[in-house]
């Protein structure tokens, strides 16, 4: 998967056509968090270095037709005050008009087009679209990787019809799961929590062969548990997903480690009565939130030798803070590593990021479902329509 990024083009002069992912929470028209315009910047300003003409497009939301509600005007605001320079807003996404600014668009100029997903073709990877999206570009780049898992014409149909290549977030996207998918060095552990085990069985599939331990927490663990025989009392578990789950112990043997102690609580809030038992003292009435001391305890010395540690959903409801504790051991565990570390899913992401130690792991992906999909060995279709070296 070795693919040509911004890096390996002559983007002098060019008109540069990039798909980033500019789709920020919005509160009445106001951006209430610009992580992922702040996280698009390296290659915006690289491409504005090498005076390219930049053209950026996004979705936003999920509009049905144009929706002034969901225009990305304030995202053009947002951005030009972090470049320091005026980024253009195009009143829509394709036609006469918008080839026109984009013709008109000189080196080291940028222009935001409208949200791609006012154009209907856009989720459909409508070729007319993607032909009209070409037209106002030399050269195609995605940056955008929590859309690559979507066969769109601003992700793929485009890609197509133009020289494609990654910026610099995709590219590292690829660089590490890539690596962890593919080649990760042993011994290489995995952690998986969250909700369901249903989300989580074609990673567990996929990596078990490749992984020497797999550590399981959080509201899937429960099914693991009850897989096993245990009595969890009201915890959330996934009855059709039981066979699987003991379908995968079989297979996994001991390379699977699931919690030996849990933090419980009589009702699903922050300030309900919690105590912490072992897996098998769950009694009735009571669910299991968060992983124990001693399952942390365990998980930690399991990590401690580890070269590769992938890590996707948190081992608690974090969420809430009586229940966050496990979830931020695990944080602090891998922030003290002298490994590789990859943290994929949009819960987890957020989780590293509460523990305060995102920058002493090696890899937050930035894309939820597409992280998913890629440790699932999926191929995303965004980076397949990407040129190869
Ligand atoms: P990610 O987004 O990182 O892939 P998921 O979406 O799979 O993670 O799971 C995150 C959710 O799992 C969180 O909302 C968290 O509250 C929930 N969760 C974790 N542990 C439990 C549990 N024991 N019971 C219920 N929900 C849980
Ligand atoms: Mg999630």
């Amino acid at each position: 998967m070795d693919k040509k990024t911004v890096r390996d083009i002559d983007l002098q002069g060019k008109r540069v056509l990039m798909r980033v992912d500019f789709n920020v929470p919005l509160d009445d028209g106001k951006i209430t968090d610009d992580t992922r315009i702040q996280a698009a910047l390296p290659t915006i300003q690289y491409i504005i270095e090498q005076n390219g003409a930049l053209i950026l497009m996004s979705h936003l939301g999920r509009p049905q037709g144009v929706d002034p509600k969901l225009s990305l005007r304030p995202v053009a605001e947002r951005l030009g005050g972090l470049l320091g320079q005026k980024v253009g807003m195009a009143p829509a996404v394709v036609g006469d008009e918008i080839e026109a600014l984009a013709k008109a668009l000189k080196p080291g100029e940028v222009l935001l087009l409208e949200n791609t997903r006012f154009e209907s073709g856009e989720t459909k990877n409508n070729s007319e679209l993607a032909e009209k999206l070409a037209r106002l570009g030399d050269v195609y780049v995605n940056d955008a990787f929590g859309t690559a898992h979507r066969a769109h014409a601003s992700t793929v149909g485009v890609a197509e019809k133009l020289p494609a290549v990654a910026g610099f977030l995709i590219e590292k996207e690829i660089k590490f799961l890539g690596k962890a998918v593919a080649d990760p060095e042993s011994p290489y552990v995995v952690i998986l929590g969250g909700a369901k085990v249903s989300d989580k069985i074609g990673v567990v599939e996929n990596l078990l062969n490749k992984a020497d331990t797999i550590l399981i927490g959080g509201g899937m663990a429960n099914t693991f548990l009850q897989a096993k025989g245990l009595e969890v009392g009201e915890s959330l578990v996934e009855p059709e997903a039981l066979e699987t789950a003991k379908t995968l112990m079989a297979q996994a043997g001991e390379k699977l480690v699931l919690p030996v102690d849990a933090v419980i609580a009589d009702d699903f809030t922050n300030d309900a009565n919690q105590q912490v038992v072992t897996v098998d003292h769950v009694p009735p009435g009571w669910r299991i939130l968060d992983i124990g001391p001693e399952t942390a305890a365990l998980f930690k010395n399991e990590l401690a030798e580890a070269n590769t540690v992938v890590w996707n959903g948190p081992m608690g409801v974090f969420e809430m803070p009586s229940f966050a504790k496990g979830t931020y051991a695990i944080a602090e565990a891998l922030a003290g590593l002298d490994a590789v570390t990859i943290i994929g899913g949009g819960d987890s992401a957020s989780a590293i990021n509460q523990a305060g130690v995102a920058d002493k792991v090696s890899h937050v992906s930035t894309g939820g479902g597409a992280s998913l999909e890629f440790l699932e060995g999926k191929t995303l279709p965004g980076i397949a329509a990407l040129d190869e070296k």
